[in-house]
Order: structure tokens, then C-alpha cells, then sequence
């Protein structure tokens, strides 16, 4: 007799459909191949990092309903990898297939403010926030928040873009109109010590499983370079860590979430942001534990059970901006890097190229 648990799982030989044509996407490929499985990239065009690699892909807009249904048929259970996907398309094809994380916990995660509210209404801790939707909800976030304050908006920012920071006697509305006057959150300006992330999974039948803590250095709102261990009191990444999974656990999540967390002067934890999908402070996990975050996604998303997440070694990873992943032969010839490149070929500054990461011993710097 089949159980309705085992129905869900989703066996190697499997086809995982992915939303989103990056370079998460292509290193979950990579992982999905190692266990056997296909994946089948739904992005707009075919030299994407995951859409070049992976078994099959369907190359259409997201709203795109007949090319959505064929995409549900083809495949046994969809992710996402990136969260800038209209809900209503993950919510047709949940009608077909399933689809994890949920369309719920996109929609959250998608808008800054249906996210703090969320932690907020849950009892996690934030910076203080505010809407603003128009002048009159502007002046009064700023009264209430207070000077600095960063205002961000509320959707489609990514790596500092969508943000102004704003100090004492900088013009609100006009930094707001360099944003243009989109729906948004002012929030307080944390003067954090650390910057630290967890990615947590969790399986179809519940359970949680934590990375370590990661420690991470952003350098104009862009991901630089994560550390494990983390510079931390043990107690307060196991805070971390139990904070992360009550997430999961709240969102009734099933596959990955990172967490993005700042360690307060007084050694407080405050919840910056949510992704449910891999995260670029999660790139370590391949070189420097026992499962890969990627791996750990498929596992959760197709009902297997979760790998153990035991760090295997010290581990800091780099991320490669624009023109800086040509220097690849450098890292090639350096015994203790490992190169990670993700095959876009146009350098624009910032673009996330590739990473590298170097395992214990690590070199100074
Ligand atoms: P975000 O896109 O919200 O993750 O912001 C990108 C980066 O900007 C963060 O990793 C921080 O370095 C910085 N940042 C964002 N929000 C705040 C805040 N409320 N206080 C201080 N720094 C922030």
C-alpha cells in the first residue's frame, strides 16, 4: 500500500522545474544531477547560467499560461530561485503540480512590507518600519522613524538597489522620487555589529535542518564575502539558528530559507530580510559541508530526507563582481581555491560572475 506521505515523494529519475534562469538555479541543477534528477528551467532566454545546463528548458514569460501548463505537465514538482515571480503564476501551477516553497510563502517574501509584517505580527524581531504609500504616510514614517533611516521599496529590490539611505537633513521626498515614488518601507538605521545569515531547510514531513551561522560583509548593499564560523558567542548562533527554523516553521515552509539577520551592539538578533530559495551566504555549503544548501533543496523540495548539515571545514567565500571573474587563472593556480564561475558572459559592474571559496587552512586576508 502507497501512504499519502510517500505519493508526494518525488524518487531520482524525477524532473524538478525551476522559475528563474541564475546561477542559483544552475548550481541546484548541478546538485538535482548528482541524484539523478532533470531539471527544466523556466526563464526568457536560453544562455541564462541555469537554462544552459539544465535537461530541459522553456524560455517564456511568467504569465505566459499555455507555456505554464506544458512547463506543469513536464515536470514533477516546481521551485523557485529567485523571487521576482508573479504569485498568480506559481498558484496556476500549484493547480497542476506541486509547488515548493508554497505560493503563500512567495508572496510574503516578494514585498518588503507583506514581510515585516509578517515577522512583526509573528514575534520576530525588526528594524522599526513603516509604510509608505504616499507624502502624507512619508512625513509621518520619517517623524517616526527618525534620522538615519534607509527607505527601500517595497518590491524588486535586490543588492542595494531600491534603496536611499537618509541622514539627518537629507530631502525625503526627494530621495523617495529617485525611487520613483514606489510603494515603500522606511525603516530605522541599525548600527549592527556583524551582519550574519542561516539557512535553514525544511522537509515535507516537517523537520528543520540549520546551517551554521554565516558571517557576511556587504559593500554598497552587495554580498562581498561570507565566513563560517561567524565571529559569534555559540549561544548566539544557536539563537540564530532556532530563530531561523521557528521561520520555517511559522511560514509552514517546505524547502530552503535564508535568513538574513543583524547581531545589534547589545548582541541582539533583528530579521533583515527573508529568501525562501538557495542564498549567495550559503555558497560555502558546497566546498565546506557534508550536504550543499542545493543539495538540501532538492531533498526537501522531492520529500527525501534532509542531509546532515555538519560543517566539514572553515570556509570563506568570495563573490567574483563584473570584470574581476577574469582573473580566474589566479584562482585556478591557487591549490586552495575553489572556482565556481556561472557562465554569463557580459561583465556589467557588480554582477555576481561567479565565487570562489577557499576551505581550512584559509589564507589571511
Ligand atoms: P537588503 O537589500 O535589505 O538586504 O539591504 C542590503 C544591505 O544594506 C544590508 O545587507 C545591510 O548591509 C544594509 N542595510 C539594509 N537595511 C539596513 C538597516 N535597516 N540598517 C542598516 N543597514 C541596512
Amino acid at each position: 500500500m502507497t501512504s499519502a506521505a510517500s505519493v508526494r515523494v518525488i524518487a531520482p529519475g524525477g524532473t524538478i522545474g525551476i522559475l528563474g534562469g541564475g546561477q542559483l538555479g544552475r548550481m541546484t541543477t548541478l546538485a538535482a544531477a548528482r541524484l539523478g534528477y532533470r531539471t527544466h528551467v523556466f526563464c526568457q532566454r536560453a544562455d541564462e547560467p541555469g537554462a544552459q545546463i539544465a535537461s530541459a528548458r522553456t524560455l517564456a514569460p511568467f504569465t505566459d499560461e499555455a507555456a505554464l501548463a506544458a512547463f506543469a505537465a513536464a515536470v514533477d514538482v516546481v521551485t523557485f530561485e529567485f523571487e521576482n515571480i508573479p504569485v498568480e503564476t506559481l498558484i496556476a501551477l500549484a493547480k497542476r503540480t506541486p509547488v515548493r516553497p508554497s505560493p503563500t510563502v512567495l508572496a510574503i517574501s516578494q514585498d518588503r512590507l507583506v514581510e515585516k509584517e509578517f515577522l512583526a505580527g509573528s514575534g520576530f524581531l525588526t528594524a522599526p518600519f513603516a509604510e509608505v504609500e504616499d507624502d502624507a504616510q512619508l512625513a509621518a514614517a520619517d517623524a517616526r522613524i527618525g534620522r538615519p533611516s534607509i527607505l527601500k521599496t517595497s518590491r524588486h529590490g535586490y543588492d542595494g538597489k531600491g534603496q536611499v539611505r537618509l541622514a539627518l537633513g537629507d530631502d525625503a521626498g526627494a530621495a523617495w522620487r529617485t525611487l520613483g515614488r514606489a510603494p515603500a518601507v522606511l525603516e530605522g538605521f541599525v548600527r549592527f555589529s556583524t551582519e550574519a545569515s542561516v539557512i535553514v531547510a525544511r522537509g515535507l514531513d516537517g523537520k528543520t535542518v540549520a546551517f551554521d551561522v554565516t558571517e557576511n560583509r556587504h559593500e554598497g548593499g552587495i554580498l562581498r564575502e561570507s565566513r563560517v564560523p561567524a565571529q559569534l558567542l555559540p549561544a548566539l548562533m544557536a539563537e540564530a539558528q532556532e530563530l531561523a527554523s521557528r521561520i520555517a516553521i511559522t511560514l509552514d515552509l517546505t524547502g530552503l530559507l535564508a535568513v538574513e539577520l543583524f547581531v545589534n551592539r547589545d548582541g541582539g538578533l533583528l530579521v533583515n530580510e527573508l529568501a525562501p530559495r538557495p542564498h549567495n551566504s550559503g555558497h560555502w555549503t558546497i566546498d565546506a559541508a557534508a550536504t550543499s544548501q542545493f543539495e538540501q533543496l532538492v531533498r526537501a523540495i522531492c520529500g527525501l530526507p534532509l542531509g546532515s548539515a555538519a560543517r566539514t571545514a572553515d570556509a570563506r567565500m568570495l563573490n567574483l563582481l563584473g570584470e574581476e571573474a577574469q582573473d580566474w587563472r589566479s584562482h585556478l593556480a591557487d591549490p586552495g581555491a575553489r572556482l565556481h564561475l556561472y557562465g554569463k558572459d557580459e561583465a556589467r559592474p557588480g554582477r555576481k560572475m561567479g565565487h570562489v571559496t577557499w576551505v581550512s587552512p584559509l589564507p589571511k586576508g
